[in-house]
């Protein structure tokens, strides 16, 4: 609407082609260079005591509550990455998938270790998640068997969204990475752990991911998030110079996890927060992960999609999956309506939160991801 009425004309004219589409790969492939300014010109729009919306007799039909919009995903997703980037998240994983070895394999320190994803199962926040059917053993046979998951599970991350790449043999450095990032938004890497433990050796995780990811409805630009820019942890060994930086790259983003199940729903009950935490501590910040990513002279389109990996803290209570919160299974959690969860349960639902807060600074919403499980067709 805004983009229609001519308002951003002087910043970007081509604005009503490119933002008025159904997603903003148009618009992210033009660059920091376009982004900017629009973001800028937007943000001078809608600042209390700004009556240009008003003058142009659009207000009504711009600003609209959010509860009666229904949101879908923001971008069309190109190639789209998961890392692994949580020191605390590889370590508990470590820990549990590999007890006898060290926790961190050797190569973890040294590059963010991430897989390709499915680009095509990435949906919008809301969206009913069907409990997977997939292969996996049981103790109590030794040939595995095809079921319905049995250790469904959630992951919070946080994502960001790139705009073009240099051509297909060019590196993005390090202190260039970020010009390459639109944005960052909320998603939840819905996990079959019983499958995964099956065949993630010797490639990594391939169905028992694949089968859903979620991401929230808006992405929120890397520029609005510089007050929030904050120095990640001290990085032993210093990494390999191409993924070494000494500008700030991490974000201060605080995070939660609620949790609901049908017999809460049913009751009214508010649903539970099961973990908080914050994507400040990321060992591997954005920057790095892009640069590893396109080290090898891969490229990256308008829309490719790039999460962090879930993201966990050094106590229990920051953990970013179940498997970690119950510790395999051997911690149940206990709810409020008297049940139990080691992994989810159909109608079970998880809303991913996200937000930055900090004194003198606007207050910024990463909104939410959500989504319901739904039993496993018969
Ligand atoms: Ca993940």
């Amino acid at each position: 609407m805004i983009a229609r009425s001519g308002l951003l004309d002087a910043v970007f004219p081509e604005a009503s082609s490119a933002l008025c589409a159904p997603t903003l790969n148009a618009f992210l492939a033009r660059g920091q260079a376009v982004w900017r300014p629009v973001r800028a010109r937007l943000s001078n729009l809608l600042a209390v005591g700004n009556r240009e919306l008003h003058d142009a007799g659009i207000a009504e039909r711009a600003l609209v509550e959010r509860s009666s919009v229904r949101m879908v995903l923001p971008i069309a997703v190109g190639d789209y990455v998961d890392f692994y980037s949580s020191r605390e998240h590889a370590t508990n994983l470590g820990k549990m998938l590999r007890p006898e070895g060290e926790a961190l394999l050797p190569n973890w320190r040294y590059l963010p270790i991430g897989y390709h994803g499915r680009a095509n199962s990435v949906v919008a926040s809301g969206t009913p998640i069907t409990r997977p059917r997939g292969q996996f053993k049981i103790p109590e046979r030794t040939e595995p068997i095809f079921a319905p998951t049995r250790m469904l599970d959630f992951e919070l991350e946080i994502a960001f969204v790139t705009g073009d790449g240099p051509s297909l043999g060019a590196p993005i450095s390090v202190e260039r990475a970020r010009e390459h990032i639109f944005g960052i938004a909320l998603l939840n890497d819905w996990s079959a752990r019983d499958i995964q433990a099956w065949e993630y050796q010797p490639l990594g995780p391939f169905l028992s991911k694949s089968f859903a990811t979620s991401l929230s409805p808006w992405i929120v630009p890397l520029d609005a998030l510089e007050p929030f820019r904050v120095e990640g942890p001290t990085q032993e060994p210093p990494p390999l110079p191409h993924l070494a930086t000494s500008d700030s790259q991490n974000y201060d983003v605080a995070l939660a996890v609620e949790f609901s199940s049908a017999t809460m729903r049913r009751a009214a009950a508010t649903p539970q927060t099961i973990a908080r935490t914050n994507s400040r501590g990321l060992y591997w910040s954005m920057a790095q992960q892009l640069t590893h990513l396109t080290s090898n002279g891969a490229g990256i389109k308008a829309g490719d999609l790039c999460a962090s990996g879930t993201i966990s803290g050094s106590e229990p209570g920051t953990f970013g999956s179940l498997i970690e919160l119950t510790w395999r299974g051997t911690r149940p959690l206990e709810l409020p309506d008297g049940s139990s969860r080691t992994f989810l349960a159909d109608g079970d639902a998880v809303t991913l939160r996200g937000w930055c807060d900090r004194p003198g600074a606007v207050h910024i919403g990463l909104g939410e991801v959500g989504g319901t499980v739904l039993p496993a067709p018969h």
